[in-house]
């Protein structure tokens, strides 16, 4: 029986990305039936509704879904339909590996580390309003519920894959209310798992520490709007949001999706690198229980990056999107063979 999977191409270079992804899992062997749906600024023109109804009901059906990135107006216009689609089907945790990749030296070393960020609430509830003109409110909601399920989710996430220690990131010194209570329900379920270390750090000295000495971090668990701008940090250090991929998980089913956003500057042009969406892919195949097929796509980027040195112009190739998505394709058969 094929896997059914919902999948949302995107806008931006997300049609580029995400055809380079199914063409690499197609030639993996994996069985996949794609349901693909459009969503973003071409639904809202076509449907009346940039999130669609059915393609809820696909992804609940489903309980799988990849996702290109969707591009958020900025300043005005619809609200951002990623956060919609996180909030509606509860996808609240944020799971994104940070690793280099074998073959691309960057100045920061070896890292692997894990950032958790809660994806319900915070400044993205977009409760805001004008109080009087010139006077904005923008909310921030923290509740203990998603604070104690977020920790609880990077305390298990630790356990089961043998990691060391999670660091509850926050600005407690000023939001005493709010990351105070942040903390708080991280420190209780942190008590629940002694053979975890457990500390925390303030978010602006976490940002030096990164850039200073990475390696001594392990699974970062952060609250939504410090979880978006760390990603992004932690990308730069292994090399770009080219490669850094991302799933969003809840009860109801799990959409995966790489941490970048849909890259305006370069669509259309095959020059993305779809290494963060294939990344990405594979964390999908693993839940699947496909490990052979993620081992394989995992291996052959690898190959392709390392030994035979086809790259993307962000890590400093020329390769354009589908010579480097053949190149993996190849590397796959050359590895199987
Ligand atoms: P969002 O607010 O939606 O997260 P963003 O403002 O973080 O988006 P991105 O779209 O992620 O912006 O792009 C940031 C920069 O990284 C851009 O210069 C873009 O070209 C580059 N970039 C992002 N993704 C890729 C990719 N897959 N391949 C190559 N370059 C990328």
């Amino acid at each position: 029986m094929p896997h059914k999977v919902t999948l949302i191409p995107g806008d931006g270079i997300g049609s580029e990305i995400t055809a380079a992804v199914v063409r690499i899992i197609e030639a993996s062997g994996v069985e996949i039936e794609w349901e693909s749906f459009i969503a973003g600024a071409e639904a809202l023109t076509r449907f009346g509704d940039p999130l669609p109804e059915p393609v809820l009901d696909s992804i609940r059906r489903n309980k799988v879904a990849l996702k290109g990135p969707l591009t958020t107006p900025v300043g005005s216009g619809f609200a951002s339909v990623n956060v919609r689609l996180r909030k509606t089907l509860d996808l609240y945790a944020n799971l994104r590996p940070v690793r280099n990749l074998p073959g691309l030296v960057t100045p920061f070393g070896d890292l692997d580390l894990i950032v958790v960020r809660e994806n319900t609430e915070d400044l993205y509830s977009g409760l805001e309003h004008v109080v009087i003109p010139g006077v904005v409110e923008s909310i921030k909601i923290i509740t203990e519920k998603a604070s104690t399920r977020i920790a609880r989710f990077a305390f298990e996430y630790a356990r089961r894959e043998g990691r060391k220690k999670v660091t509850a990131i926050h600005k407690a010194n000023i939001m005493k209310l709010s990351d105070g209570l942040f903390l708080d329900c991280f420190r209780k379920v942190a008590a629940e798992y002694p053979e975890i270390e457990a500390d925390d750090k303030i978010v602006d000295n976490t940002c030096m520490q990164l850039v200073m000495k990475p390696q001594q971090f392990d699974i970062l668990l952060l609250e939504n709007l410090y979880g978006d701008i760390v990603s992004d940090l932690a990308a730069g250090l292994v090399g770009g949001l080219g490669i850094c991929p991302g799933a969003n998980i809840g009860e109801l089913g799990s959409v995966f999706e790489a941490v970048h956003g849909s890259a305006p500057d370069i669509a259309g042009k095959n020059i993305a690198n779809p290494t963060a969406l294939l990344q990405s892919g594979v964390m999908m195949l693993q839940h699947l229980g496909e490990r052979q097929a993620a081992d394989l796509i995992a291996r052959a980027t690898i190959h392709t990056l390392s030994e035979k040195k086809i790259r993307t112009r962000d890590l400093g190739g020329t390769a354009h999107t589908t010579e480097y998505t053949e190149a993996i394709v190849a590397s796959m058969k050359e590895l199987s063979a």
